[in-house]
């Protein structure tokens, strides 16, 4: 196929994820992003293939996470340094019904991936408040966010791809999908929670989910595992971890809250009672859909204007399976699965 050349409004998750997919297909890519980044670079990161208490994978699983294993390690090559860090979730259980439902699936063959099944120690664990009992999930791990951000944007303005500043559209004609002078074959934007600040794709239903973590130093939280259980908790090294996070709907301001950093101390009290420091808070947004699907596709009247948003809580594990779904319908016409395409919401708008 010919080489086009692509202009990607927002270089987040999505952004950034679709850009690398389109160079490996013989593509020119033009990112523009402000350089300042609430979602992708502060997020923690992590990839867990549960949805905990009725104990199910998340939602096509099988599929996002060697999708997801693969572009990151690839990634590591390209920006030439570490990204990606497997881990071991243990889950603490919170209920006689939870624990029935991890012995239940531990031995299916559907569920050998990811469960581990529950043993002696597990069962008497003993460095976190232990009533239920405990697994350890495998498969799991998580990438340095601010790190895949900051990389990406180095990597991208080293290949002269990225312009750093605000998408300014009174310099882009949407009849030719010239910008500042430069003509497009395609425009995407992928501006996650900022949609409703851009003048395109404003008609979507895309909120904004302020969530809230806290870094602690503490030489006594495990750090060999991340515990879970009403939040969770990550180990960076050298005793520090990332607890979280808070969910607050439509909610797109920026500052800290007390009552954020109450809500996390009181989860991570429930787990043990562990002496520690808090060292630092950190806020971010997330683009959040109602159906928790992401959004993707065509604009409704403007030819070769598409969208990416909405990766949500689980931007991490969704974006490079998904990069690559938006990839293969711009350029080869391949129908989106009606669960994640932009129609679902416009033939209820009537466009
Ligand atoms: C506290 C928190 C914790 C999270 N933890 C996890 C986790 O553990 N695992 C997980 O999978 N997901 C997690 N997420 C969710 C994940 O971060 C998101 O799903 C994902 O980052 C969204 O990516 P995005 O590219 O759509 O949006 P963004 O990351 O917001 O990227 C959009 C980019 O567009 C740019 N932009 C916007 N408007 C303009 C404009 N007009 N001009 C120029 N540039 C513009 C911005 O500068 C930004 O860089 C978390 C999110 C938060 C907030």
């Amino acid at each position: 196929m010919e080489s086009q050349h692509v202009l990607i409004i927002g270089a987040g998750l999505a952004g950034t994820s679709l850009a690398h997919q389109l160079l490996a297909k013989g593509h020119r890519v033009q990112l523009i992003d402000r350089g300042i980044n609430h979602s992708t670079a502060v997020a923690a990161g992590m990839v867990n293939p549960m949805v905990f208490r009725r104990m199910n994978k998340s939602w096509r699983l099988d599929e996002f996470i060697s999708d997801a294993r693969n572009f990151y390690l690839q990634l590591e090559k390209t920006v030439e340094d570490k990204l990606f860090h497997p881990i071991v979730i243990r889950r603490m259980l919170s209920s006689e019904q939870e624990r029935n439902y991890w012995l239940e699936r531990q031995k299916s063959p559907e569920f050998t991936d990811y469960l581990t099944e529950i043993n002696p120690e597990d069962e008497s664990y003993s460095l976190a408040q232990n009533h239920f009992g405990s697994g350890r999930l495998k498969s799991s791990f998580w990438v340095d966010a601010k790190r895949y951000y900051d990389l990406n944007l180095a990597y991208f303005e080293r290949k002269g791809s990225l312009l750093k500043e605000d998408f300014d559209s009174s310099s882009f004609d949407e009849n030719t999908l010239v910008y500042k002078g430069i003509p497009y074959d395609k425009v995407v934007f992928s501006v996650g929670y900022q949609q409703i600040n851009t003048p395109f794709f404003q008609e979507l239903p895309i909120q904004q989910t302020k969530g809230q973590t806290i870094r602690i130093r503490s030489q006594e939280v495990p750090e060999n595992e991340s515990l879970n259980r009403k939040c969770f908790v990550l180990p960076l090294g050298n005793h520090v971890f990332r607890i979280g996070a808070t969910y607050e709907w439509d909610n797109p301001d920026l500052s800290p809250t007390e009552e954020a950093k109450q809500e996390l101390i009181g989860h991570l009290n429930v787990l043990g009672d562990f002496s520690y420091d808090i060292l630092d808070q950190q806020v971010g947004v997330r683009p959040t859909v109602l159906d928790r699907r992401p959004i993707l596709g065509a604009h409704h009247s403007i030819k070769n204007v598409f969208l990416f948003n909405g990766l949500g809580t689980k931007g991490y594990l969704m974006a490079p399976t998904l990069a690559r779904e938006l990839a293969d319908f711009m350029f080869e016409g391949k129908p989106l699965d009606k669960e994640i395409s932009i129609n679902r919401f416009y033939k209820k708008l009537n466009l």
